[in-house]
């Protein structure tokens, strides 16, 4: 008898499941339900859509059933809800959502790749019409239909994460005045604050209204608008609300059926995709996967990994014995001309894991040859492992170039890179695309510099301890934009030659613009018997810092009333 498979869920990781279990065995049934209109559509177009860049829905469906099974022989039932699992029997219960008629069916295997369900705060008001959530086509053709039959002018996103920063610059490309609310003290949360301070800033530029440290408490239907309060007392109208405050793993099913669930509220695996059940599998946002850099369980909702486990769960079912090797959490996310993009461990999720403190270092180059018309830079944040020097993460945010080299970095740490060796990686390089340099060497050359004593780095925070002496060694106009207070200011073309100048009675703090002069002043101190050290990434990184801290300040005054 053939092997029969049923798939639960037919996007990303359902039906990559489906298609690769096809692809090695031609017998298998593969049955495939899915509560919603249509399978393997694109979320991660949805914003794009409501935006009109994407203007043709159709384009986001990406393979209908009908393509599904004339290509895979796969049965695809679209409106089919999976109730409940009967793991003694090996049987699912299916209502069909159209007829509402329930029936049962057999499997040999079974795959859970339900996703993950958008949170919903519970505050009054919340269910009126005209708040939404985006996880779906008809969810965004519901934003559209909106917009359009009301003419909305305002729009309020809650949630300054992946999808609601698609969504604001989304909604200001359709030409409303988009507010937008987060809790945390800063956008884009999975960052750590100071490289979150540039986004904010081009979120603020692009004209957006951007509320830190607030959340909506309440939603009253007025005068045809929405008026939403806030925690902090702000009362904003809107013509519409988007909620994209986070998601939660859809695990209705595999409690039903008393399947194990991991410390983090997600379907526990293996290695191999397998539940606590050998017969069933589960895959995607609705599993907790082990975080590389930090292995630590986690839980991780992006469509890479998802399409990569729901490949893995069809070669275990067909007999093979590959491994899932863990997520790293790269990712990018374009905000008004902007990219910001991560991989791996972040200060604060190493903090949250109790990790020991990273190494750190930041920089900020051109995307490519400066003297190149169009170089603009890249904010680069790099850490890694003190002892031994493995590459744990790296955060970038730029207007070109960024992602290639979070790709790169990614690609590095999987293989256990350590910054040496992003030093040493042979990458392309021609004017208009790179340096001879790249910048994903020199961040592995600051950072390796900084292991070998070449030239030790400083956090921005050593520049506020008074046990060290702080020495700006940019032009006299840079000086005059600004400076640290504390400072003492000797360009470095002319340190050599005023060294008596300089105290020797504390280590030295060096700055200049983004740490590359202050790296050779520092090289040049230190031959001549100074204890002198680099502030990381200069005086750009001093400003995301403070913005950074002056946001935090602003959050904590406000809430202390
Ligand atoms: P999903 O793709 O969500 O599919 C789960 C399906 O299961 C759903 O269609 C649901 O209806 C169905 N289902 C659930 N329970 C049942 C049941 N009991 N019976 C039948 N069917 C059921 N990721 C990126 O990497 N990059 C991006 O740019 C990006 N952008 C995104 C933008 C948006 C707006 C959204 C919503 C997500 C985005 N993501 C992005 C995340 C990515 O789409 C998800 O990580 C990925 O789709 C998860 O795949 P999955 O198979 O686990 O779940």
């Amino acid at each position: 008898m053939p092997n029969r498979t049923i798939i639960v869920g037919g996007v990303a990781g359902g039906a990559s499941c489906a298609a690769r279990l096809r692809r090695l065995d031609e017998q298998a049934e593969i049955v495939m339900y899915e509560r919603g209109p249509y399978v393997s559509f694109a979320n991660c177009g949805l914003p794009y859509h409501v935006g009109g860049v994407i203007a043709d829905e159709a384009k986001l469906l990406i393979a209908t059933p009908s393509f599904l099974n004339d290509r895979f022989r796969i049965q695809v039932k679209v409106r089919h809800e999976v109730l409940a699992i009967d793991r003694t029997a090996q049987t699912v219960t299916v209502r069909d959502l159209e007829s509402g008629r329930e029936s049962t069916d057999r499997y040999d295997h079974l795959v859970l790749s339900p996703g993950a369900n958008a949170i919903i705060p519970a505050i009054p008001g919340i269910d009126l019409l005209g708040v939404f959530t985006i996880r779906t086509v008809p969810d965004a053709r519901a934003v559209r239909d909106w917009i359009d039959s009301r003419q909305a002018t305002r729009a309020l996103v809650v949630g300054g994460g992946f999808i609601g920063l698609e969504m604001t610059e989304n909604l200001r490309h359709r030409g409303l005045a988009v507010t937008l609310v987060e809790k945390a003290d800063q956008v884009m949360p999975p960052l750590d604050p100071e490289m979150a301070a540039p986004v904010r800033a081009r979120l603020e530029e692009s004209g957006v209204v951007v509320m830190l440290g607030d959340a909506p408490t309440s939603i009253r239907s007025e005068a045809g608008a929405l008026r939403v309060g806030t925690e902090r007392g702000a009362d904003v109208v809107t013509d519409l609300v988007i909620l994209a405050i986070g998601v939660r793993p859809e695990i209705a099913l595999p409690k039903q059926a008393g399947l194990e669930l991991g410390p983090r509220g997600g379907i526990k695996v293996d290695a191999q995709m397998r539940t606590s059940d050998p017969h069933i599998l589960a895959v995607g946002d609705a599993v907790e996967v082990v975080d590389l850099a930090t292995g630590a369980p986690a839980l991780i909702s992006l469509a890479g990994p998802a399409n990569r486990q729901g490949r893995l769960a069809a070669d275990i079912i067909t007999g093979r014995t590959d491994v899932f090797r863990g997520v790293q959490g790269t990712a990018v996310c374009g905000v008004f001309g902007l990219s910001v993009a991560m991989t791996g461990a972040s200060e604060k999720s190493l903090t949250r894991a109790g990790a020991p403190a990273a190494g750190v270092v930041y920089l900020h180059p051109s995307q490519h040859a400066g003297y190149y018309p169009g170089a603009k830079p890249i904010h680069l944040k790099l850490l890694y492992r003190k002892d031994g020097g493995r590459v744990l993460g790296a955060q970038a945010v730029g207007e070109e170039g960024v992602e290639r080299r979070i790709d790169v970095i990614a690609t590095a740490m999987r293989l256990g890179a350590t910054v040496e060796d992003l030093a040493d990686l042979e990458l392309c390089y021609a004017p208009q695309y790179g340096a001879a340099k790249d910048p994903v060497n020199i961040a592995g050359m600051i950072a390796a510099n900084e292991r070998n004593g070449d030239a030790p780095v400083l956090p921005w925070s050593a520049a506020d301890d008074i046990g060290f002496t702080v020495l700006d060694v940019r032009e006299p106009d840079e000086w005059t934009a600004g400076h640290h207070e504390r400072a003492i200011h000797i360009p470095l073309h002319q340190v050599r030659d005023r060294l008596t100048e300089i105290p020797r009675d504390r280590p030295l703090a060096v700055y200049c613009a983004g740490g590359q002069r202050s790296y050779y002043a520092v090289r040049m101190l230190r031959q001549n018997g100074f204890d002198a050290r680099n502030l990381s990434g200069g005086w750009q990184s001093a400003r995301h810092r403070a913005g950074a801290i002056a946001r935090g300040m602003q959050a904590r005054n406000e809430a202390a009333g």
